[in-house]
């Protein structure tokens, strides 16, 4: 049997989810248990299928296993395994925890960590009346769900299992410990968004994943396959700079204002061209999104998808060749996109179609 120091069994807490990508809300918390509670590991399990995730598309578990690795590579006590990666079909808690105790069998106390968020819909887990006798369940915060919420769920649904908000590593189970761990607003869907918005992920997760995610164009999907729209008249491909031309030209037919199109094709791989333009209140945002969807779309210019359209106050529409940044105006200035890719040479509206803009240098 593996011990500690003191001769006991080795505490070895246990981060599942499907860490798509991983972030620093994931290891801060697994720090602040570890310390608190004085476990010996902690290990990482990303799983294979989870349960809620069907619907979307995972990265697959090897590159979310190297960011874990990325992730974690300076820390002594933080170790990532692949367990999963056997598993046929969804993972369930329950079945992970039971492999454990099979694999290892007393060596160690596992304490179990889940967000708020995770813990406030545990009875829809599989079998989830047996976790807490599996593992000490250890609750950490996660915001909007408050953890007087969570304490009176759990000794209600748990009456036999020692429950405490007290930072201490109970051995005998079942038990709950609720956590007041430092509440960092970060999500990996937050993330993902961001990477399709081709905004800054920078902080909010280790700088070597950032990389990896980067270097492999991980969670910008939805905007590399670009496919050959057809004209309206004749059927020929609507080539990226014309179709930047139609969407310049419908913002103007919508009284849009102060509208910029900036050329990527040397900096991003996301889009040809960005087109940033402003309303003067959020309606008129939405009214402009929605009239441009649907107009564009009769000369064949698909909008592929669209984000904000419920506040207006910024609506992202990505057709393909062309993403276009509508802001509400007061916003436009708080994103600063055009600060963000000064680098990109700008196009101007001429009787020609759109053509790069003249710079002097000072
Ligand atoms: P997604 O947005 O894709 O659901 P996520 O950021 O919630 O990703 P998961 O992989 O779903 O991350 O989370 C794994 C575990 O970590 C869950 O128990 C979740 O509650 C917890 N967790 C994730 N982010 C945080 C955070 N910022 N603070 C506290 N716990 C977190
Ligand atoms: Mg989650």
């Amino acid at each position: 049997m593996e011990t500690d120091k003191s001769g006991l069994r080795k505490k070895i807490g246990l981060l599942g989810g499907t860490l798509d990508p991983i972030h620093y809300g994931h290891l801060r918390v697994s720090e602040e248990v570890y310390e608190v509670l004085g476990l010996d590991e902690v290990w990482f399990l990303p799983a294979y299928q989870p349960p809620h995730k069907l619907s979307r598309n995972l990265t697959p578990f090897i590159q979310r296993i190297e960011m874990v690795k990325l992730a974690i590579k300076d820390s002594k006590y933080f170790k990532v395994k692949d367990l999963e990666a056997k598993r046929n079909g969804i993972s369930y808690s329950v079945d992970l925890l039971k492999q454990l105790h099979t694999i290892y069998g007393n060596q160690y106390l596992f304490y179990f960590i889940l967000g708020a968020d995770a813990a406030i819909d545990i009875e829809s887990w599989k079998e989830w009346q047996t976790l807490p006798f599996l593992a000490t369940l250890v609750i950490v915060k996660r915001p909007p769900v408050s953890m007087e919420e969570i304490s009176k769920k759990f000794t209600a649904i748990f009456p036999d299992a020692f429950i405490t908000r007290r930072p201490m590593a109970i051995e005998k189970q079942p038990a709950i410990i609720m956590l007041d761990t430092t509440a960092l607003d970060i999500s990996s869907t937050n993330i993902r968004k961001l990477i399709k918005q081709n905004r800054s992920i920078r902080f909010l997760l280790p700088e070597d994943v950032r990389n990896y995610i980067m270097k492999n164009g991980l969670y910008m999907e939805q905007y590399t396959g670009k496919v050959c729209r057809a004209n309206a008249n004749n059927d020929l491909p609507i080539e990226g700079i014309e179709a930047a031309r139609c969407i310049y030209k419908e913002i103007q037919d919508n009284k849009g204002e102060r509208i910029v199109v900036l050329d990527m094709r040397s900096i991003s791989p996301i889009a040809d061209f960005f087109i940033i333009a402003q309303g003067r209140s959020t309606r008129h945002v939405q009214g402009m999104a929605s009239r441009m969807k649907k107009d564009l779309s009769r000369k064949k210019i698909k909008c592929r998808s669209i984000e904000g359209e419920e506040e207006g106050k910024w609506v992202l529409m990505d057709f393909d060749d062309v993403v276009v940044h509508l802001f509400y105006e007061p916003v436009r200035a708080f994103y600063d996109l055009e600060g963000l890719w000064s680098e990109a040479p700008r196009l101007v509206m001429t009787l020609e179609g759109l053509r790069p803009e003249e710079r002097y240098e000072k």
